[in-house]
């Protein structure tokens, strides 16, 4: 018999590649879908499969509506991807953050406990929990310091997760998946904020913010390190978790790490581009507390889950590039 997902943030990166892979296996695929003033569901679109999911009305903080979802699907594996889920945002609306990506946590975990408490339990965590980092690499054993409103709501619902787990036996998971990006990435991350621009250089088509054809563009620390994956490859670490025999946390990263400054470089190179021409250091995109280095350790991943990145960094960002040349491309048809 065929198992049920229900998948919270269904609408997001991640929540489309993890729709597809899913679907792929023979799930019934629910999504919870937040009411938005325009539509949502692009990244499914993308991907073919929005008319093969099945969507249900419901928000992170109404655990209301997180019931009446899971009464109506009786899922077996709920993935919570939902969330506020940019760093940056969450100076400005910490309150939201703390709401959505925190207490939506355990508004999740409660309404489990109290209606479906057989359903296995996957938990997005993230590398921001580690923020100011304790340790040079960082793997489930090392301790955390976030940075940011978002962290810190992260970091709740890890721990909201692990004690629901020891508590009242529900198999909660936690993925703390480092930064993982893809053609889908959201436009305000540093990737795709890149990837776009260099299109839009290329091309010699207008910027996004309306002030003419773009010409250069403003980053903030291009310093920062990041340990960048894959989307696609980085959902099936999530469904794999779900599948062992025992609930656990799992570092899920390609253990390289990158700076800003050098993912730039192999975004415009790809087009034939110098970076330093166009990039422009902007303090406007500084942030209040920086995270300035993430590297993950997958060890775990790899040993228990048989999990491994499967793309490079020069895949990734040459593919989002590419992607995004087609999209600009058909823009200024
Ligand atoms: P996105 O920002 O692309 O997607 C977030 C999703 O959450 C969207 O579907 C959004 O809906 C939904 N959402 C936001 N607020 C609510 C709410 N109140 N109720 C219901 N749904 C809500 O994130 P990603 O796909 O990149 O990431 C998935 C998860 O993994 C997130 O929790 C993120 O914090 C976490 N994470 C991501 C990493 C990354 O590098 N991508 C790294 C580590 C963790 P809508 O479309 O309507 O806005
Ligand atoms: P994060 O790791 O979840 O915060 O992912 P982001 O893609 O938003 O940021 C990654 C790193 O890039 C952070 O250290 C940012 O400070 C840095 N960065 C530098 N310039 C920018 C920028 O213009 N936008 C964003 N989003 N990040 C930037």
């Amino acid at each position: 018999m065929s198992k049920t997902a229900l998948i919270t943030g269904i609408t997001g990166q991640d929540g489309a590649y993890l729709s597809r892979f899913l679907l792929s296996k023979g799930y019934e695929v629910y999504g919870l879908l937040a009411r938005r003033s325009t539509p949502t569901t692009w990244r499914l679109q993308h991907l073919g499969v929005l008319d093969k999911v099945h969507l249900i009305d419901g928000d992170l903080t109404d655990i209301a509506s997180i019931v009446r979802a899971l009464l109506a699907c009786k899922p077996d594996e709920v993935y919570n991807l939902g969330a506020q889920s940019f760093v940056a945002t969450s100076w400005a609306q910490p309150i939201l953050t703390a709401n959505a990506t925190g207490l939506g946590a355990l508004n999740i975990l409660e309404a489990i406990r109290q209606v479906r408490p057989e359903a296995k339990f996957y938990q997005a965590s993230t590398s921001e929990m580690f923020g100011k980092i304790q340790e040079p690499v960082q793997s489930e054993r090392t301790p955390f310091y976030p940075r940011s409103p978002y962290g810190v709501a992260k970091l709740f619902a890890h721990w909201s997760t692990i004690n629901y787990r020891e508590s009242f036996g529900l198999f909660g998971c936690s993925g703390i998946l480092f930064n993982h990006e893809s053609p889908l990435r959201g436009i305000e991350f540093v990737t795709r904020k890149v990837t776009d621009a260099v299109a839009r250089i290329k091309l010699g088509a207008p910027s996004r913010d309306g002030d003419g054809v773009q010409k250069d563009l403003h980053l903030g620390n291009i310093d920062a390190k990041r340990d960048w994956g894959f989307a696609g490859d980085y959902v099936e670490a999530m469904w794999a978790m779900l599948q062992q025999p025992e609930p656990d946390t799992y570092v899920v990263a390609t253990g390289r790490t990158t700076t800003v400054r050098d993912m730039c470089r192999i975004a415009f190179e790809h087009v034939g581009l110098d970076y330093e021409k166009y990039v422009v250091v902007d303090p406007k995109f500084y942030r209040p507390a920086e995270v300035d280095i993430l590297l993950g350790n997958p060890a775990k991943a790899k040993e228990k889950l048989g999990w491994e990145a499967k793309t490079t960094l020069e895949q990734l960002i040459t593919m989002m590039v590419d992607a995004d040349l087609e999209r600009v491309k058909r823009e200024i048809a």
